[in-house]
């Protein structure tokens, strides 16, 4: 791919193969708050390593709570709290962590292991660890994962292909954002082939909620603000769900992952921001770009990270402040070659 921003090393796989064939015992951590390429690929690879022989450790910071919409997950058996992940692993492998403080708790055991090998597919990736299986053009961490299992002489089993292709599925907002690539697609046809159903895949991630969340929903499209000035002219709309909001419906936090795919559809905005309270009373600022804004360099700005068109960040900010922020960081549209990188 030319034209990126960064020149980015090559991946380590050698390195990576001789770190787990050395292992006897391997501890894996994703990104707190998990999505379905976090834990998907990370539940695939505990499968597969144990496979192998290994014995394996899986785990995510706090709130250790698995989001309702991947509790179909295979692999959960694999699952301990983080208190009890070894403290100094031999080797650990982290999946879908931009950087160690998106690790939470686990950030220390990844400090301490001997050993730690990164698969991770964001462009705002810091650097950190000693083993790197990093690549931005990755339209998931789970299209690493794969290749990983694949070196590593393992069986794409039914319940490893599940994993992955809930991340693929996931990334690519199903097979829908600009990273869905020819690559992506003949990768979602192995994990077929291996004995996904996309139907229910689909269902399970995307079609389903509590009545509570549909009230949830019509309050925050209830109260979004379209902004057509701003974000350079292209336009912007948001909203706010608080904690209040919610608890009202009786619907947890990490029930609200779709609400911003709703919001974004509005024709007049190019970017969609939802700012949402979590349990602890931060607020976790998600942002959508359709292409013509760099999101990721915006939430870069104000402490978070993520990629061009999908990034976040939290911050214990007022929302009216936090949008006033947002604004004055947002702008577009991209030039040519911000657009080709
Ligand atoms: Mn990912």
């Amino acid at each position: 791919m030319s034209g990126r921003r960064h020149l980015w090393p090559a991946l380590e796989w050698d390195r990576a193969l001789e770190a787990v064939g050395a292992a006897d015992e391997v501890c894996l951590a994703c990104h707190v708050s998990p999505d379905g390429d976090a834990l998907g690929s990370m539940l695939a690879l505990a499968q597969a390593l144990r496979d192998l022989g290994k014995r394996c450790y899986a785990s995510f910071g706090q709130p250790f709570a698995v989001p309702a919409s991947l509790r179909f997950l295979p692999g959960q058996d694999l699952l301990v709290e983080p208190g009890r992940m070894p403290a100094a692993p031999t080797l650990m492998i982290t999946l879908d962590a931009a950087g160690a403080d998106r690790l939470g708790p686990l950030a220390d055991n990844a400090a301490r292991a001997d050993e730690l090998i990164v698969i991770d597919h964001h462009e705002s990736n810091t650097g950190f660890g000693g083993v790197r299986l990093v690549d931005p053009a990755a339209a998931a961490t789970s299209v690493l994962v794969d290749e990983l299992i694949r070196r590593l002489g393992a069986t794409l089993t039914s319940d490893i292909a599940l994993g992955l292709y809930a991340g693929l599925a996931s990334d690519t907002g199903s097979f829908k954002y600009p990273c869905t690539t020819p690559e992506v697609h003949e990768l979602a046809a192995r994990l077929i082939d291996a004995g996904v159903r996309p139907d229910a895949v689909g269902r399970e991630l995307w079609d389903r909620a509590p009545f509570g969340y549909l009230q949830v929903l019509a309050g925050a499209l209830g109260r979004a603000r379209l902004e057509r000035d701003a974000a350079g002219g292209l336009g912007l709309v948001w909203t706010t769900i608080s904690r209040a909001d919610r608890e009202a419906q009786s619907v947890p936090y990490d029930q609200l992952e779709g609400v911003i795919d709703q919001l974004r559809r509005a024709d007049e905005a190019e970017v969609a921001v939802v700012l949402k309270e979590t349990d602890d009373g931060d607020w976790y600022v998600s942002t959508r770009s359709k292409g013509g804004v760099d999101v990721g360099r915006a939430c870069v700005t104000l402490g978070g990270g993520g990629h061009r068109l999908a990034a976040a960040f939290s911050t214990r900010t007022d929302p009216a402040v936090t949008i006033d922020r947002l604004r004055a960081v947002l702008r577009g549209p991209l030039d040519d070659a911000e657009i080709s990188a």
